[in-house]
């Protein structure tokens, strides 16, 4: 019955994989006045999907019976499935469609409001955002807390008890160390590197050369520009990133590349038996934001990465060339509470996400209006990291997510933090690390993440993958030791 199961997900399978490919056309190739038949394009393979996974709903009800004989691929199998049902089953239509037509004038509205900081042109499509999210949630239920509902769809099984306990743990270290480093002046928050120009030639040359040195298969991956860089897989064999050149500040072009390279890593390296089927997929976007935040962070960002990548930097770009390995390091790790999320160092980010993560959390559960929002923005940014926006630009309207209905989102971008925590805290019991990033010896580290996490795709959910991995749930102690190690020792 399984494999009877399987062969009709191809089909969903294939679906998939198109709108993937449609999706990274539109961000990368597709000239501007394609968006409305490609969106015309889009919502049809998504009711098309709808319809071919209603074809599996009989075939799911027999697996009741079977339960007991499955192995754990066949258990996996059946438990991704059922959430799609559920989904799908629970969510009438006209709720969607409701969803992504507002989320479509919302994403219009945002871009102008951003520009011109005006919160009030986009608090309607907010308000009217927040009231479908909350009654998706009431459709799919949940226990205690509405937004259970909604940070389930990013990361099977989270609740709000298990983010309030990350970030309570999580922010009250990471003041202490911000504190220490700021006091002690350990680590900058400038460097003249920042002010550096470069051709978009120049840094192109770079990541070519670091994306070689990443060791990504070139008969399998590609690399494209887009506006906002991301990663796109088409098939096991198909994985795509894209990157950009602001043409300042070498570091996001740079860092942006490895950070989707870990994304892409990931899908590279999922068991090839189970391309095609349900759990053929990485199991989470918090497992998946760990794989691109430990190579961003805990190799691109350590001393061994910089004396690796220096004479690529040098050979390409010129004015490297008086910066010693320890100035680049700094650059690479400049500490500085800052506005802008997508901006923040190592130490500051997770306050962004946590500030995000409260004011949705009262959002959804109806206990903040969004007339209040900005001025509670403004006030947990002071509270967090002692500076207030001059404008909601920098503030509150700096963010897609709420315009795209994405609430639930923000917190599994710091579970991806911890979790690429307990990677660095195990990996380094069996690898050494820091030698083998000097040398640009990345299969031992590949291998690893290979076992402990690529290969299983979706067989486990992610809480029970984290305790058969790192023989514990998510554990943001692990990210402190990491930051504590890397800033105050
Ligand atoms: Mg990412």
């Amino acid at each position: 019955m399984i494999r009877e199961l399987n062969e009709k997900y191809r089909t969903l399978w294939a679906l998939n994989s198109a709108e993937s490919l449609l999706g990274w056309d539109l961000e990368v190739n597709m000239p501007e006045k394609g968006s409305t038949a490609r969106g015309t394009v889009l919502a049809e393979v998504s009711l098309l999907t709808q319809k071919k996974m209603a074809e599996l709903y009989p075939l799911l009800e027999k697996a009741d019976e079977k339960q007991k004989e499955f192995n754990e691929y066949e258990k996996g199998v059946v438990r991704i499935l059922r959430r799609r049902q559920k989904f799908f089953t629970r969510i009438p239509p006209s709720l969607l469609e409701a969803e992504q037509k507002v989320a479509a004038e919302a994403a219009v509205v945002w871009r102008d409001a951003r520009k011109k900081s005006d919160f009030q042109a986009f608090k309607p499509y907010l308000e009217k955002n927040i009231e479908l999210k909350r009654e998706e949630a009431e459709k799919l239920g949940y226990e205690k807390h509405p937004y259970n509902a909604l940070l389930d769809q990013y990361e099977e099984g989270l609740t709000v008890e298990d983010v309030d306990e990350m970030f309570s743990k999580l922010i009250s270290a990471l003041k202490k160390i911000l504190g220490k480093v700021k006091s002690e002046s350990r680590f900058t928050p400038i460097s003249p590197l920042v002010e550096k120009n470069y051709t978009t030639e120049s840094m192109a040359g770079v990541n070519r050369k670091v994306i070689e040195i990443l060791g990504m298969p070139k008969d399998r991956f590609r690399m494209d520009l887009s506006t906002h860089p991301f990663e796109a897989n088409i098939s096991r064999d198909d994985v795509r990133i894209t990157t950009r050149y602001e043409g300042k500040d070498f570091r996001s072009a740079l860092f942006s590349t490895i950070h989707e390279s870990g994304h892409a890593i990931y899908e590279l390296q999922i068991y090839e038996k189970l391309e095609f089927s349900p759990i053929g997929i990485a199991v989470s976007n918090g497992f998946h934001e760990s794989q691109s935040r430990f190579w961003e962070n805990m190799i691109g960002r350590s001393k061994s990465f910089v004396h690796l990548v220096k004479p690529t930097l040098q050979e390409n770009l010129d004015f490297v060339a008086s910066h010693n390995e320890e100035e680049i390091y700094h650059y690479f790790n400049l500490v500085r509470p800052g506005m802008i999320r997508v901006d923040a160092d190592e130490l500051t980010y997770n306050f962004h996400t946590a500030l995000r993560y409260e004011l949705e959390k009262k959002m959804i559960g109806g206990q903040a209006s969004v007339s209040e929002l900005p001025q509670l923005w403004n006030e947990m940014m002071e509270e967090y990291l002692g500076i207030t926006p001059k404008n909601d630009s920098e503030g509150i309207l700096q963010d897609i997510h709420w315009s795209q209905g994405s609430f639930g989102y923000f917190p599994t971008y710091s579970l991806g933090n911890v979790i690429a925590g307990m990677i660095w805290y195990n990996i380094r019991k069996e690898i050494a690390l820091d030698e083998k990033i000097r040398v640009g010896d990345f299969e031992p580290i590949k291998s690893w993440l290979y076992q402990k996490i690529h290969r299983w795709g979706s067989t486990f959910a992610p809480k029970d993958l984290a305790k058969r991995s790192f023989g514990e749930s998510f554990n943001p102690e692990r990210l402190v030791q990491y930051l504590e190690q890397k800033f105050l020792n």
